[in-house]
């Protein structure tokens, strides 16, 4: 692995693990979060709301109820024979319209007689399964109860009865009165806390019946049948509110209790974590998804970065930086392969080196800012005058080798010769230094059993002959 690729590796790694590792860690504390504000806040609050609504919608039916069955009037008019019973009427209806109930009733136990705010309704008996209620309710110990039952005088929809047993100084049972609410009433209220807050609400008695739970939501009639509630129900049916968590087919629950003497009954509400989950979950995905992204937007620019400096290392590692011309490095790439290639093909080729005259007189009176100016002159004329099949390069300092291919030392020798004129008559030259920029030539062409260093000895050589010769001329070699 080169040096950029493992920058690359490196960098990704890097900014990957960060950006996964903090999603994940804002996961795991938001998810964290979330189980604590449900348990410690939203729960708990919740179930205050829930209590408060329970106490508006249940607790007054039951306190009327309750009032209506210690009403000494009431008492008065069952001990006195039912004599009126138009009066028994307008004091139910009173009732039932004052506290805005769906119905209010009085069963007298002496005459059996069933009474509602329209009148006398009919007579209880104990064979009849309408009227099962009422014998099985006079048996119980409680001096009430909350009865859930479908009543055919009242078109047969579910009705929530209030039963409260009627009771004389002596404590003498005289019958049972109390109010009936539509059951619609309650699953709406149970169905605006799921809706409302997500949660699930019900009630069960102390034997762990649920006696009220809204329609097609809560799918248990009892806590034994359910094995995970079953296990739970001793801390349930407890007096003291309480937090519990249970697990149920891979979902986890959060179970608020809570006794409500008025009725005694248990209000549990329950919550699926998941569903507080969610949002989380979505948010971490979502985290992770933009962070990933922003992980792979900055490794594309730092590639396309690292790709642009690595070309430009390139290019000056392989071209002298003021002539742009190629370096010896490069040209000895070039060099080799046309020897080798030379060896199998046999075409000629030869070289030209050359080097300014008197370079260091022109640096000396005009300065190294117009010397250069004038190695850039050279290397421009070089590129108008060679083949661009044919190699040049800044060998050194102010000395030039060009690869002539498919060039016999005649033909080098010409090319030279018409580069030596083309310097020596340039006006750009001879506008920048007095009496014009001249060069010497040596010239070869390859042999047979010629290597690089042998070539360049041969040209060097014939070069060191032209400046002997009084320089601006060409010598073979
Ligand atoms: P000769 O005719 O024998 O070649 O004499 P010369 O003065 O050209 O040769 P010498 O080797 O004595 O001097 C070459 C000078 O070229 C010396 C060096 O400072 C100058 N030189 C080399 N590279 C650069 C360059 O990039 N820019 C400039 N301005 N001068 C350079
Ligand atoms: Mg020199
Ligand atoms: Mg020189």
């Amino acid at each position: 692995m080169n040096l950029k690729n493992k920058v690359v590796f490196i960098v990704t790694f890097l900014l990957i693990s960060f950006s996964v590792g903090s999603s994940v860690l804002n996961y795991v504390k938001s998810l964290e979060e979330t189980q604590i504000q449900l348990k410690e806040r939203s729960l708990p609050l919740s179930i205050d709301n829930i209590y408060t609504e329970v106490q508006k919608n249940l607790i007054e039916p039951t306190l009327v109820s309750s009032m209506m069955a210690n009403d000494t009037f009431l008492k008065d008019w069952l001990m006195h024979e039912e004599l009126d019973v138009e009066k028994i009427a307008k004091y139910l209806e009173t009732i039932k319209n004052k506290y805005n109930m769906f119905s209010t009733f009085l069963v007298s136990e002496k005459s059996g007689n069933y009474y509602t705010a329209k009148g006398l309704l009919e007579k209880v008996k104990e064979g009849n399964p309408n009227n099962a209620w009422y014998f099985r309710f006079k048996e119980i110990q409680e001096p009430y109860e909350i009865n859930l039952d479908f009543n055919k005088y009242m078109g047969d929809s579910l009705i929530m009865f209030i039963n409260y047993k009627i009771f004389d100084e002596t404590y003498h049972y005289l019958g049972a009165t109390g109010i009936g609410i539509k059951i619609s009433y309650i699953n709406e209220m149970l169905k605006h806390f799921r809706v409302k807050y997500n949660f699930n609400v019900y009630f069960v008695n102390k034997e762990g019946e649920v006696v009220l739970s809204e329609v097609g939501v809560n799918r248990v009639s009892h806590l034994n049948e359910l094995k995970e509630l079953s296990a739970l129900s001793s801390q349930i049916l407890e007096e003291s509110s309480k937090t519990l968590e249970y697990t149920k087919e891979g979902n986890h629950y959060i179970l608020n209790t809570k006794y409500i003497k008025e009725l005694n009954l248990y209000l549990l509400v329950e919550a699926k974590i998941e569903e507080f989950t969610q949002e989380v979950e979505k948010t971490f995905i979502l985290n992770l998804m933009t962070s990933l992204m922003v992980t792979f937007i900055i490794i594309a620019i730092i590639l396309y970065t690292v790709k642009g400096y690595n070309k430009k290392l390139e290019h000056l590692a392989a071209y002298d930086s003021l002539t742009k011309l190629p370096n010896r490095r490069t040209f000895n790439l070039n060099f080799e392969k046309a020897l080798r290639l030379y060896k199998r093909d046999k075409v000629p080729r030869s070289i030209i080196f050359f080097d300014i005259d008197n370079f260091k007189l022109i640096n000396d009176n005009y300065g190294h800012l117009l010397g250069d100016t004038v190695l850039k002159r050279i290397a421009t004329i070089l590129n108008v005058q060679i083949r661009s099949s044919d190699n040049i390069s800044r060998w050194g300092g102010e000395e030039f080798l060009i690869l002539l291919h498919d060039s016999s030392l005649e033909d080098s020798f010409d090319v030279a010769e018409k580069l030596r004129v083309a310097f020596e008559n340039d006006i750009e030259l001879h506008d920048l230094v007095k009496g014009g920029v001249t060069s010497s030539f040596g010239v070869t062409s390859f042999q047979v059993d010629d290597t690089i260093e042998k070539i360049v000895t041969r040209a060097d050589e014939a070069l060191y002959k032209a400046k002997h010769q009084g320089k601006n001329c060409v010598v073979k070699g």
